[in-house]
């Protein structure tokens, strides 16, 4: 049987660089799936769907809520976003590494219901560099980027119930320390130790 894959669970204020820093991650790691979360947010401008999101109505949103077809789910400035729970199970099953890219409220349901889970958290070098990158992205109207900073500060409180902290400053550097930490968990002793020893004393006595 494959050994089971690492849950990847990633957070961060918005406009930090998540998205970028899991992409150069499943670049330079083929064993990682990224989890496909389904939202009630309207898909901003070259945004794909089954791609970013799932994009779709708060009706069929809650059908899946009262289905149960979420591992956890949220509502994140107003909208709804939630994490598929079979396509999540399977990949694990299946030995794939899987990442959720969600917030701290799905992040900690997910750490009672999945404590095996690798938590992360991305912070941005200072909040006067995440205004600007927020700005940036120009995506957003200004009562938007000031509700998503005051809602970045509350994130970052949460910091403190993750397992990993990465400061995103320079992009390289902080893709270089996730990499670290998916290596470093895979090289972590776990329920297969006995098995591994195992091998080495039948080698012994044959
Ligand atoms: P955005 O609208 O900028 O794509 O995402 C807004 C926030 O929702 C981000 O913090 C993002 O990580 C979070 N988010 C995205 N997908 C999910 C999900 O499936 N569950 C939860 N709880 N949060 C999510």
């Amino acid at each position: 049987m494959a050994k089971k894959g690492r849950l990847l669970v990633i957070s961060g204020p918005s406009g930090v660089g998540k998205g970028t820093l899991c992409k150069i991650l499943m670049d330079r790691n083929d064993g990682i799936d990224y989890s496909v979360s389904m939202t009630t947010r309207k898909p901003r401008d070259g945004e794909v769907h089954g791609k970013n999101y799932f994009f779709t109505d708060t009706e069929t949103f809650e059908r899946h809520i009262d289905e149960d077809g979420f591992l956890e789910y949220a509502c994140v400035y107003g909208n709804y976003y939630g994490t598929p729970r079979a396509h999540v199970m399977e990949k694990l099953e299946a030995g794939r590494d899987v990442i959720l890219e969600i917030d701290t409220q799905g992040a900690m349901l997910i750490r009672k219901s999945y404590p095996d889970g690798v938590f992360i958290f991305i912070l941005p070098p200072s909040l006067r560099e995440l205004r600007k990158r927020i700005e940036t992205r120009a995506s957003d109207d200004q009562d938007v980027i000031e509700r998503r900073l005051g809602e970045a500060v509350k994130e970052i409180s949460e910091a403190a119930h993750y397992d990993y902290i990465v400061v995103n400053d320079d992009i390289n550097d902080a893709a270089e320390k996730l990499t670290g930490i998916v290596t470093a968990e895979h090289a972590k002793v776990d329920e297969d130790i006995d098995e591994i020893i195992d091998r080495y004393k039948e080698e012994f006595g044959s």
